[in-house]
C-alpha cells in the first residue's frame, strides 16, 4: 500500500523572497480567475469549456504577449499546476459521484494564496532550508524529520504566515485492522455527531467563545473608517480569531476522526446530500459567487465542509489502520424506527427525540439515525459475505470494500488521462 503524508512547515522567507513569494502567488491567482472567468462565460453561453490542455496552449501565448508577459515571473510549473487544478475542479463540479457540487470560485487576495511545485526534481531539501525554483533557497522551521520519498511541495499563505508542505510517499504493508467492529455515525446539527453504540460527539464549546469574540471584533471593524490604519488593523485581528477558530476546528476533527477509526474497523457514514447548483449558488459573470443564500444555508454549508473533511480524515486513517470507511445514501435515516423499521416524520417530535408511531421504541434521535445507517452500512458491506459471525464478516468485508473502491491516485489518473487520450484540442 503506497501511504501518501503531508509534512507542513512554517516558512522563514527574506523581505525579498517574501515579495517574490507574494508575486508567484498573485499571477497563479491571476491565472486561475483569468481561466475562469473565460469558462464560466462559455458556461453561461452553453459552449464547450477548457480544459487544460487547451488553456495551457493559450497561457504559453500570453506569456509570450505584452500585456501578460509578466506571468514569465513565475514558474511555469506552478503556473500550469494552477490550471491542473482548476480543470480538476470544474472535473469534481460535473462529477455526480463527487459529493460537492460547487463551481470553482474566484480568487481573492489574501484568500487561499498558494501554488504548488510539482517536480521533485526541482526541490531540494537540505537540512533546515529547501530550494524552490526561482526562489533559491529558504529557511523553514523544521519541527520533525521527513520520512519518505518527495513527491511535490506546495506553498500556502495563511494569516501573514507562509507555509511549505512537503508531500512523502512511503510504500507500507497493508495493515489488518486490531478491531472487529462497525459502527455508523450521525453527523448532526446540535451534537457534532451521535453514534451507533449511543454515544454523543458534543460539538466544542471552544468554538462559541471564539465566535462570540469573532462577533465582536467584526462589530468594531463596521464602525471604523474604511481602509483606515485602524480599520486595517482590526481587519487582521479579525483574520486571527478565524484561523484560531480553524485551528481548533481541525484539532477538535483530528482527535474525533483518530479516536473513531482506531476503535472501529468499518465507519458508517451518510454521503453528503447533492446540493444542486442552483442559479443563486452558481452565481453569474456579473457577481461570481455572490450568493443571495439565507444565513441557515450559510451555517449549513459550513457544517457541510466540516463534515467532508472529518469524512476525508477519517477515510484515510481508517485506511492507514487496515479499516475502511463506508458511505451509504441518506434516505429516511431519521424517520426510521431503528426497532421495527417504520417510516413516518411524525415519529420525530422534536430535534433531540425519536419516539416512534408504530411500536412506541423511543431513542435520541440522532442515536436511531446513527443506528439506521449502520445498518445500511452493513446491508451494503455484508452482500458479498459468506461468514456467519460478525467479527469475520467485518474482516471478509473490509477486503472486498477496498478491492471495489478506486483509489483518488486512480481517479486521478483517470482523470488527466483523458486528456492524454484526447490529445490537443487546438
Ligand atoms: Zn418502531
Amino acid at each position: 500500500m503506497i501511504q501518501r503524508k503531508a509534512y507542513k512547515f512554517r516558512l522563514q522567507p527574506s523581505p525579498d523572497q517574501a515579495q517574490q513569494l507574494h508575486v508567484i502567488a498573485g499571477h497563479c491567482r491571476f491565472l486561475w480567475n483569468k481561466v475562469l472567468g473565460m469558462n464560466l462565460e462559455r458556461l453561461e453561453s452553453k459552449q464547450p469549456l477548457m480544459w487544460y490542455h487547451e488553456v495551457d496552449y493559450w497561457s504559453k501565448h500570453w506569456k509570450r504577449s505584452e500585456e501578460y508577459g509578466f506571468l514569465r515571473e513565475a514558474p511555469a510549473q506552478c503556473l500550469q499546476q494552477k490550471l491542473m487544478d482548476l480543470s480538476k475542479a470544474f472535473k469534481d463540479c460535473f462529477d455526480k459521484s463527487q459529493p460537492l457540487k460547487r463551481l470553482p470560485r474566484f480568487k481573492r487576495r489574501g484568500q487561499s494564496d498558494g501554488f504548488r511545485f510539482p517536480e521533485p526534481k526541482h526541490i531540494h531539501i537540505d537540512n533546515r532550508r529547501v530550494k524552490l525554483p526561482k526562489l533559491g533557497w529558504i529557511r523553514f522551521k523544521k519541527s520533525r524529520a521527513i520520512e519518505g520519498t518527495l513527491k511535490n511541495a506546495t506553498i500556502t499563505r495563511s494569516a501573514g504566515k507562509w507555509y511549505v508542505s512537503f508531500q512523502v510517499a512511503t510504500i507500507v504493508e497493508t495493515p489488518i485492522h486490531s478491531a472487529k467492529s462497525i459502527v455508523g455515525i450521525d453527523l448532526g446539527v446540535a451534537s457534532f455527531a451521535a453514534l451507533s453504540t449511543g454515544q454523543i460527539i458534543d460539538s466544542i464549546h471552544a468554538f462559541k467563545a471564539w465566535r462570540d469574540k469573532l462577533a465582536t471584533a467584526q462589530r468594531r471593524l463596521a464602525k471604523k473608517k474604511k481602509f483606515s490604519e485602524n480599520w486595517k488593523k482590526q481587519k487582521r485581528k479579525i483574520q486571527a480569531i478565524h484561523s484560531k477558530i480553524a485551528n481548533v476546528r481541525r484539532d477538535f476533527q483530528h482527535k474525533a476522526s483518530t479516536a473513531l477509526s482506531k476503535s472501529h474497523a468499518m465507519v458508517v457514514v451518510e454521503a453528503l446530500k447533492i446540493t444542486n447548483m442552483s442559479a443563486s449558488a452558481k452565481g453569474s459573470i456579473n457577481s461570481p459567487g455572490k450568493n443571495v443564500k439565507a444565513k441557515s444555508d450559510l451555517n449549513r454549508s459550513i457544517l457541510d465542509q466540516a463534515w467532508g473533511e472529518l469524512k476525508r480524515q477519517l477515510a484515510y486513517k481508517l485506511e492507514w489502520l487496515g479499516g475502511e470507511l463506508i458511505e451509504v445514501p441518506a434516505a429516511y435515516t431519521s424517520q426510521t424506527c431503528a426497532a421495527c423499521r417504520h417510516v413516518d416524520k411524525v415519529s420525530r417530535p422534536s430535534q433531540e427525540l425519536f419516539c416512534c408511531t408504530h411500536c412506541g421504541h423511543t431513542d435520541n434521535a440522532d442515536v436511531n439515525a446513527a443506528k439506521n445507517i449502520l445498518e445500511a452500512g452493513k446491508r451494503a458491506v455484508f452482500r458479498f459475505c459468506q461468514e456467519d459471525r460478525e467479527p469475520e464478516r467485518i474482516a471478509h468485508a473490509v477486503l472486498e470494500h477496498r478491492k471495489r473502491r478506486p483509489t483518488q491516485q486512480k481517479r486521478d489518473n483517470d482523470f488527466f488521462g483523458d486528456f492524454k487520450r484526447q490529445g490537443m484540442p487546438c
